[in-house]
């Protein structure tokens, strides 16, 4: 095969495109690094079956060749990130999926859409079966991300509808590991770098909201499969083990041995009280479930960082 890949150089893009050349296919990465980075697709440099183009998808785009899929992975993905880039962010979501949509429609190929859990917005359904459809906060911080993957979600089953394209939905939930950004702004980044920095832990709010954390190699399988045998429905990639952000900075602290403090910050305005997905469909649709649980992606996390923060932080 031969695929496009928006968002390339991202933390789950890249890791994405590694799963598909190891398989042999040929892989076209577009990028603009306003959250990836270079560093993420180096290793690429020279490769025969990767090709790299700098660009917006939310301009227009002109990808020559056949292709069999286009995987739409571009998008500011970490609330500071969102909050900072706000219209690209909407931007991106909106015309940057229109644009994608076109390409796959163009070149008879399957189209991929990376959603996100954030579609249930501050859920009162849990855990989160696809069919629920969300809590969200349209002119909130995070509604410019949130809005984004919602009309994203809808435009991707209007092309299915309407044009009878071959399309997948998946719905990610918070996803770490290796390629992360120090700064990235996400707990398990934040709480990693500043305990090996010797930094206060900065636990926003009381600690209590939940969050399951999935590490990137399963999410990545996960995303790879549903492509491969998917269908058109959303579909939750995650994992269902819940922590408290409080259990998750005392799991940090015990297996990086720091002596860090916890430290309370204000809770960001409508960040999620509770998040879990039920993956009853990823496993009965693909067998999929995830395989690396809390202690052992955080320890491979942990390692990486050891390797990162001395150059970057
Ligand atoms: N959080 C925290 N300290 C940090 C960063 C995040 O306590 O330094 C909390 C945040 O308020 C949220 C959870 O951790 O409840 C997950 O935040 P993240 O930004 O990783 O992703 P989200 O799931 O909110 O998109």
């Amino acid at each position: 095969m031969r695929v496009l890949i928006t968002g390339a150089a991202g933390f789950l893009g890249s890791n994405l495109v590694d799963r598909f050349l190891r398989d042999g296919h040929q892989v076209v990465g577009l990028d603009n690094f306003v959250t990836g980075s270079p560093d993420n697709i180096a290793h690429l440099t020279g490769n025969p079956n990767f090709e790299f183009v700098r660009h917006n998808i939310s301009n227009f785009t002109y990808v020559a060749g056949p292709l069999d899929g286009v995987l739409h992975f571009a998008s500011p993905a970490s609330p500071i990130d969102y909050l900072e880039h706000p219209i690209p962010t909407l931007k991106v979501g909106a015309l940057g999926t229109h644009n994608a949509l076109g390409i796959a429609k163009a070149k008879s190929a399957r189209f991929f859409l990376a959603s996100t859990s954030e579609v249930y917005g501050d859920p009162l359904v849990h855990p989160q079966p696809e069919g629920y459809w969300g809590n969200v906060n349209p002119i909130g911080p995070r509604g410019v991300y949130d809005e984004a993957k919602r009309f994203a979600e809808a435009m991707t089953m209007a092309y299915h509808r309407f044009h009878g394209l071959d399309t997948r939905i998946v719905r990610i939930f918070n996803t770490y590991g290796p390629r992360m950004r120090p700064h990235d702004g996400r707990v398990v980044s934040n709480f990693i770098v500043q305990a090996i920095k010797g930094e206060p832990l900065t636990l926003y709010g009381d600690g209590q909201q939940t969050r399951s954390f999935t590490f990137v190699d399963d999410e990545v399988e996960g995303i790879y499969q549903l492509f491969l045998r998917g269908d058109a429905m959303p579909m939750n990639i995650g994992n269902p083990n819940e922590f408290t952000v409080r259990e998750l900075a005392e799991v940090v602290l015990e297996l990086t041995g720091s002596k860090s403090p916890i430290v309370q910050r204000p809770l960001p305005e409508d960040d999620p009280k509770v998040r879990k997905p039920d993956i009853t469909r990823a496993r009965t649709v693909l067998g999929w479930e995830p395989t690396v649980q809390l202690r052992e992606g955080v320890s491979r996390t942990i390692a990486y960082f050891r390797g990162v923060v001395g150059r970057t932080a």
